[in-house]
């Protein structure tokens, strides 16, 4: 039983589609018919936070073009060795939230249970890249500490899943999980942080689907895209799934510079977003994270280019503009309508470049 219990596990397509995923930057750049000379600021090995790039992300960048917004992502480049003022290892601070073993009780109302540690890919401005996941012990021990400690605090009502990527884990272990959270009376809603429907659209499997409505919760899942050009085909039919299942779907995103940091790009973001079924929730203003400082835009451009779509879009399809500030209640919204920003549009820097 446990044999071919294994076996299907191993064998579920997206396990294959990330075992094929890039974990080199070579092979990468040779497939967008790149190599290292088109890039000179290439960290060509990066150690501490790897490389990986399934090949159905790769396969929606531009070919030849070392600028492009995907690229951009996961691409390693040596600043990110650059000390920089401000940039830390933990910039939320969320070793001093932890209660132990991976649950964070930062907010009113809301538990987010660190559900596994794994991604299905690596991208280089993550707050959580040198995230020690190891110290939280196994996954196991982790739910049941979760489960427990929600359980017998009645002003929790939503619990979310994040990581890492919580869709990471398989299905037996997610639906024990969310089974096993369901039947805790007080708690009204499950939310899953993932960006898989859209870097590993085929982790969205109608029995992962049935385990996300399975329960008594009402389940909410915010995918996470920052560039239209990562909506696919097939990550547009794995919304749609979600969507069809029953479940709210909305998206946050990073500002990025070289990726989004204009207001067009997202502007049609949210319009993709939506032809898709998914409603635009926050634009985060990156946190300072040691190594990811060259992504970095200015507050003053942030709101801009918010104001821009204020005047181009539905309100609906406007998200909030945030920065989580460390102790904070909640996350602070930048860009107010009432916000003045002094400066000009020009001084926004939305062309790339490598630093
Ligand atoms: C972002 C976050 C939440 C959720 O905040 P919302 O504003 O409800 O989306 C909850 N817990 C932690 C630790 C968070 O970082
Ligand atoms: S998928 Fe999310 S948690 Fe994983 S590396 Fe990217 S931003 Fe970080």
């Amino acid at each position: 039983m446990v044999t071919r219990r294994a076996d299907a596990w191993q064998t579920a397509p997206w396990r294959q589609a990330l075992a094929e995923s890039f974990t080199q930057i070579d092979p990468l750049l040779e497939s967008l018919g790149l190599d290292r000379t088109d890039i000179p600021a290439l960290d060509p090995n990066p150690r501490a936070f790897r490389c990986l790039v399934p090949r159905g992300f790769a396969a929606l960048m531009r070919p030849g073009d070392p600028r492009d917004p995907l690229l951009r992502q996961v691409l390693p480049l040596r600043v990110e060795h650059a000390r920089v003022p401000g940039y830390r290892m933990d910039p939320l601070d969320e070793n001093s939230v932890d209660h132990g073993q991976g649950l964070l009780l930062k907010y009113p109302a809301r538990a987010l249970l660190i559900a596994t540690g794994a991604c299905a890919i690596h991208c280089r401005y993550c707050f959580r890249r040198h995230f020690d996941y190891a110290r939280l012990g196994t996954i196991e021990a982790r739910h049941r500490f979760a489960i427990a400690r929600v359980a017998r605090d009645p002003s929790i009502a939503e619990i979310i899943l994040s990581g890492g990527d919580p869709l990471m884990l398989d299905d037996d272990q997610l639906g024990a999980l969310i089974e096993r959270l369901g039947a805790i009376a007080h708690l009204r809603r499950l939310r899953v942080h993932t960006r898989l429907p859209v870097v590993l659209p085929s982790r969205i499997t109608e029995s992962l689907c049935e385990h996300l409505v399975g329960s008594d919760l009402a389940p909410i899942l915010v995918v996470h895209v920052n560039h239209p050009g990562e909506l696919g085909v097939e990550a547009e039919q794995a919304l749609r799934r979600l969507r069809r299942a029953g479940i709210t779907l909305l998206n946050q995103s990073v500002l990025l510079r070289g990726v989004n940091d204009d207001d067009r790009t997202l502007q049609r973001l949210s319009e993709r977003l939506f032809e898709c079924g998914t409603l635009p929730y926050y634009l985060h203003q990156l946190d300072p994270v040691q190594g990811a400082a060259h992504f970095q835009v200015g507050d003053s451009c942030a709101t801009r280019l918010l104001e821009g779509l204020r005047a181009r879009l539905p309100g609906y399809l406007v998200p909030r503009l945030v920065r989580e500030v460390p102790g904070a209640g909640s996350k602070r919204p930048l860009g107010g309508m009432d916000a003045r920003s002094e400066t000009p549009i020009d001084e926004c820097p939305s062309a790339f470049f490598f630093p």
